[in-house]
């Protein structure tokens, strides 16, 4: 059997999953590290052991299949965007790799939105300005890391360092290029506007390639690593969130992808990019003629999570004994109250908050308590909040690109009927939720063959796609949404101030 590795370079690990030419999976390695937090705002991943969790897990998925006589016709990559390493000139590195929830550049951050070049940045980079993005980070260690500033070679992503370990290449994708804030979207090239900010030239950043582009004739020593020959095709693929819709198959218009894992986003792809005179939306690149367009929220299922993990011992317990879920536990009490939780509303920025209102100082509501409420409300308002929190970013979208039909949904709250259910219900639409929720490796393997020349367009993965469920909207459930979601809006702008306030007396 021909088989491709779709690789992605993830958060919490490093997947790589065999997949064969028909979408189906063959066989997975999962290989996890953890985020580093030298300082409370800094998140940070040591590359090399991410370049380790590489080259094993594809080690793994390698020596199964040559067991059973299968044949490897090419590697594509995802990655996580947003990432950032110094390097110097021998290649190593000058620091980890500050990775997406770092937020160490958040006064960097506001000097560049608010100066007088800084919309015109994100016009043409498609990235807000946000402690997130490299522009702000690179700006950041200009001023507070010197030395290492100064002796830095290349500024990369892990997955550019990935490349220029097994290839000797500092080269970049499109995809991952366009989520720095130092890529023109529209010209293809690096943004001279961003450089001059960020006080570098050309030269300290990567190549930019297609997202196609095949790479061959890797470093022996890596290719005896991984158990491949050199000349195995590197496909460099594009990056996790834009490679998500399109595993998804959420690529046509009136199509969008809603993934819940840990943070969360909403997102479309459209043939070019279409920036947001708000600055409230992404535009990123998937290939040279698609272009991901959406917005991220910090507070997806890590909010379950947090409840989980402080308030939920006895559920914890007895979800032990009877050896299933805690969270299946959790959502059941939550199904025990109707839409709306009687009037209880929660806002999720436990975290701040990215889209729509990309605030960091933004923090955790529950509003309306009554004495009627018990624990079921509280559980099902903090659901729902977090489904508001991706509607209200959706509305944004469709203000900017055109309404949406169809919600694929994809990430960690797919395993809730009632949280895929409650998706449907607040935005009135179709939700269709695929077999396989591996959407970000499958992405990267339908690059892979487009570049190897398996299949004419990327529109051909709706055949690798199995639809495991469809849920339709319950209107009544909606209309008790929408009169709640309009409190929920008001809420935000009239705590702005005092979340500020309140933020001064925590540590
Ligand atoms: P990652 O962001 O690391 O890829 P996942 O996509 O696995 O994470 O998502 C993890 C999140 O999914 C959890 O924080 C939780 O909110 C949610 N989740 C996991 N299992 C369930 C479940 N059975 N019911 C509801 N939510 C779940």
């Amino acid at each position: 059997m021909k088989y491709l590795i779709g690789l992605d370079i993830g958060t919490s690990s490093t997947k790589a999953i065999a997949f064969d030419l028909l979408g189906n999976i063959i066989s997975k390695s999962n290989i996890g590290y953890p985020i580093l937090n030298p300082k409370p705002s800094w998140s940070e991943q040591n590359p090399d052991e991410m370049l380790v969790a590489v080259i094993n897990s594809i080690r793994t998925v390698i020596d199964e299949n040559d067991n059973k006589g299968n044949e490897l016709l090419g590697v594509s990559f995802s990655a996580a965007m947003h990432g950032i390493i110094a390097v110097n000139e021998k290649g190593e590195k000058l620091t980890d790799c500050i990775i997406w929830a770092d937020t160490r550049s958040t006064q960097v951050s506001e000097s560049i939105k608010n100066s007088e070049i800084g919309h015109e940045i994100y016009m043409r980079t498609g990235t807000p300005i946000h402690p997130m993005s490299p522009l702000c980070k690179i700006t950041w260690m200009r001023d507070n890391m010197k030395e290492v500033f100064k002796n830095t070679s290349k500024f990369i992503s892990i997955k550019e360092y990935v490349f220029f370990k097994l290839f000797g290449k500092y080269v970049v994708d499109y995809s991952i290029a366009s989520a720095t804030g130092l890529f023109d979207i529209y010209d293809l090239a690096w943004n001279k506007n961003s450089l001059e900010v960020a006080g570098i030239n050309k030269d300290k950043l990567s190549l930019p390639v297609p997202p196609t582009q095949i790479f061959k004739g890797m470093n022996k020593k890596y290719a005896e690593l991984m158990g491949i020959d050199v000349d195995t095709a590197f496909v460099i693929g594009a990056s996790d969130g834009c490679l998500a819709n399109l595993g998804a198959n959420a690529i046509k218009p009136g199509d969008a992808a809603v993934t819940i894992g840990t943070s969360g986003a909403i997102r479309i792809i459209a043939e070019k990019p279409k920036n947001d005179e708000s600055e409230r939306i992404f535009s990123y690149i998937l290939t040279e003629d698609h272009f991901v367009l959406g917005g991220p929220v910090n507070n997806g299922g890590i909010i379950f999570r947090w409840f989980r993990d402080n308030f939920s011992q006895i559920e914890r317990a007895t979800a032990e004994s009877l050896g299933i879920d805690t969270y299946e536990l959790l959502t059941k009490e939550a199904s025990k109250v109707p839409a709306g939780a009687n009037g209880l509303i929660f806002l999720p920025y436990l975290l701040g908050e990215r889209a729509p209102h990309w605030d960091a100082n933004s923090k955790g509501v529950f509003f309306g308590i009554n004495i009627t409420h018990k624990r079921e409300h509280f559980l099902r308002a903090l659901l729902e909040g977090v489904i508001f929190g991706v509607y209200s970013v959706g509305k944004a979208l469709e203000e900017t690109t055109g309404n949406i039909d169809t919600i694929y949904a994809t990430g960690g709250f797919v395993r809730s009927e009632l949280w895929v259910q409650m998706l449907s219900d607040v935005f009135n639409k179709k939700v269709v939720v695929a077999e396989s929720y591996e959407s970000s490796c499958l992405g990267a393997v339908v690059i892979g063959m487009k570049a190897i020349g398996l299949i004419n367009n990327i529109e051909e993965v709706e055949k690798l796609v199995p639809i495991a469920q469809t849920f339709t909207p319950n209107i009544k459930n909606h209309e008790v949404y929408m009169k709640t979601f309009e409190i929920y809006e008001r809420l935000y702008l009239k705590l702005k101030d005092e979340f500020v306030s309140i933020g001064l007396l925590q540590k």
